[in-house]
């Protein structure tokens, strides 16, 4: 008997409950039919958000903006590992120009600021960017 898990799907953000062992077995959405992971992190806005934060994944949200030199850098190391951790883990990016409530929800002072969110709670947070290595063993550690 598998234990039941919240996962909210990339794409229409609705919930969906499946079992935590089918999770690597390609899930796909209830809802929207679509496939539940894409190897890719997923854009979130103030009205997406709480789906995910919310769920039983956890959430590695990246709080960047379009004008920051450091989150650019960083943007393909974040897409990479995406491919490396799910089905374990969500990645998120939330563009902080355009997502202004949610970044002072969150009281983000420097950007890129990294958070680990899982059932509603924040878990773990780091400002700035970190080498490939380094950012997948953080989330690991942050995990157990
Ligand atoms: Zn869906």
């Amino acid at each position: 008997m598998s234990q039941l898990m919240i996962v909210a799907c990339p794409h229409c953000h609705r919930k969906n409950r499946i079992e935590a062992a089918r999770l690597d077995e390609s899930p796909r959405c209830g809802v929207c039919k679509a496939a539940l992971f894409m190897g890719e992190p997923v854009d979130l806005d103030s009205g997406s958000f709480n789906s995910h934060a919310g769920s039983d994944l956890p959430l590695v949200v990246d709080f960047w903006a379009p004008w920051c030199g450091p989150c650019r850098q960083f943007a393909p190391t974040f897409a990479k590992a995406a491919g490396e951790l799910e089905p374990r883990v969500r990645l998120a990016k939330v563009n902080t120009e355009e997502q202004q409530a949610l970044a002072s929800r969150f009281g983000i002072r420097s950007i890129p600021t990294l958070l680990i969110m899982r059932g509603g709670k924040e878990l773990a947070r780091v400002a700035g960017a970190m080498p490939p290595g380094q950012f997948i063993q953080w989330v690991n550690q942050q995990l157990g």
